[in-house]
């Protein structure tokens, strides 16, 4: 007990800081991670780590102490090396967490306007029994179908967007890819997902639709042109004959689990609340 108090009373302002901040940069970077195949890797390291330390202290192993010594920077330089993809996404969250926060080219409430046009897109070419398929881009990148169309990089519109699916131009055929809130291209030709499919009006346009969702997180919004339908893809699976407020309503949920799973609750809560007061 006098240890404690010993110990408390010389513990000073600067050491609290000190404390608290190297505290806090633990919790960002297991925030960031999270969820990811990091954390059980972490955990071992973390648990090696104090192993090794306790057991080079309590015994006075000085050779064992030695090699700790010198193994244990290794290991710095090692976790980087390993953990490159998560560190990357986890930096892209960061990326991404600021730029919601300082509206960095009013991102999300972009992404909100195209999800708005997307609906009002399909709403008109389903009642014209005109084809399309837009993909919406999350997490994953798809530079690799986008280069197999036209690049764009053009403010969605409903008229653009329109005239992309007109039957009498050469853009038509394909996929239009959207990601965050800008359209990246049009005439990308999807990957086809081999699925077993038990209605048989599903074509070509439904499976390049499902195919793109089972390869990358993205959603897939398919108009029948046979049958003036609209459905949605997501991680395999398909939700048919949605009316478009029903689609308005499928897409918002999708958008918003995008950024509760990238950003805490409470700042989307305070994000989306400070956008509706602007
Ligand atoms: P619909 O109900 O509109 O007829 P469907 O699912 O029956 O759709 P098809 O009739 O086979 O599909 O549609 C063919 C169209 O789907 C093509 O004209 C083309 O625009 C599109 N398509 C086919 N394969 C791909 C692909 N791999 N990637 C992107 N688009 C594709
Ligand atoms: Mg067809």
């Amino acid at each position: 007990m006098g240890e404690i108090l010993w110990v408390l009373n010389r513990i000073g302002w600067i050491d609290l800081l000190d404390i608290l901040l190297v505290g806090a940069i633990f919790f960002v970077i297991f925030y960031l991670v999270r969820g990811t195949r990091a954390i059980p890797l972490m955990r071992g390291i973390v648990l090696l780590i104090i192993l090794l330390a306790v057991l080079a202290g309590a015994f006075r192993l000085r050779a064992f102490a030695w090699l700790v010594d010198r193994t244990l920077p290794a290991l710095l330089v090692a976790i980087p090396v390993v953990f490159q993809p998560e560190l990357r996404r986890a930096l892209e969250r960061l990326g991404r967490a600021g730029s919601l926060l300082i509206r960095h080219g009013g991102r999300p409430s972009a992404v909100e306007k195209s999800l708005a046009v997307v609906v009002d897109t399909c709403r008109i070419l389903a009642r014209r029994k005109v084809g399309a398929l837009i993909v919406l881009a999350r997490e994953t990148g798809l530079r690799e179908y986008v280069e197999t169309g036209v690049m764009l990089d053009a403010a969605p519109s409903s008229e653009l967007m329109i005239s992309l699916f007109d039957p009498h131009i050469a853009l038509h055929d394909g996929a239009v890819i959207i990601h965050e809130g800008k359209i990246l291209a049009a005439g990308c030709i999807l990957p086809l997902s081999t699925a077993f499919l038990d209605d048989r009006r599903l074509g070509l346009r439904h499976r390049a639709a499902l195919g793109i969702t089972e390869e990358t997180d993205a959603i897939a919004v398919v108009v029948s042109e046979e049958r003036g339908t609209i459905s949605v893809a997501h991680n395999g699976r398909i939700i048919r004959d949605l009316d478009p407020e029903r689609l308005g309503r499928v897409l918002r949920a999708f958008h918003q689990s995008i950024l509760e799973s990238r950003f805490p609750p409470w700042l989307v809560k305070w994000v989306s609340r400070r956008e509706e007061a602007t």
